[in-house]
């Protein structure tokens, strides 16, 4: 599994964690939190980057939590940040998903495989492939070595 240790990973609510229905919540995108759980469990820093405040905010910060999602930081680069004229407007974040991005919004399953890269999904195959060729090959000695059945 990929370590994601505090890795900052900023997202947008309206459009990315649910369907763009602003002011009102609208329904969570496929995958969306199961996605979100899995980085956090990974080692991700969560944080919500949205242009909602006040109440609004809230409602979303309230929607994710019945979700099982805790954000690190809200709008802020760590919880503790107080914002003014020094504290840049732009979170840093290491990878930032948003319904926005240039080429739109790619899903949820694609945003997973993103974060996956290949050759670990192709290590973990290979894993499951050498072990089942395992049991093949013991298969076939057991049967060597057995009862002489053919
Ligand atoms: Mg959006």
């Amino acid at each position: 599994m990929i370590e994601f240790t505090d890795i900052k990973i900023a997202v947008d609510f309206d459009g990315t964690i649910v369907e763009h229905e602003y002011p009102k919540i609208g329904k969570e995108k496929l995958f969306a939190f199961q996605t979100l759980k899995e980085l956090e469990k990974m080692g991700a820093k969560l944080i919500l980057w949205t242009f909602r405040t006040g109440k609004e905010l809230d409602e979303a910060v309230q929607f994710c939590r019945k979700n099982g999602i805790e954000f690190y930081a809200v709008n802020k680069n760590y919880p503790e940040e107080v914002f003014n004229e020094t504290v840049s407007r732009k979170v840093n974040a290491d990878i930032f998903i948003d319904d926005k991005n240039v080429g739109g919004f790619p899903g949820w399953s694609e945003i997973w495989q993103i974060l996956n890269p290949y050759d670990l999904q192709q290590k973990e195959a290979e894993q499951k492939l050498t072990s089942t060729g395992r049991i093949i090959l013991k298969r076939l000695f057991g049967r060597k070595s057995g009862t002489n059945e053919v």
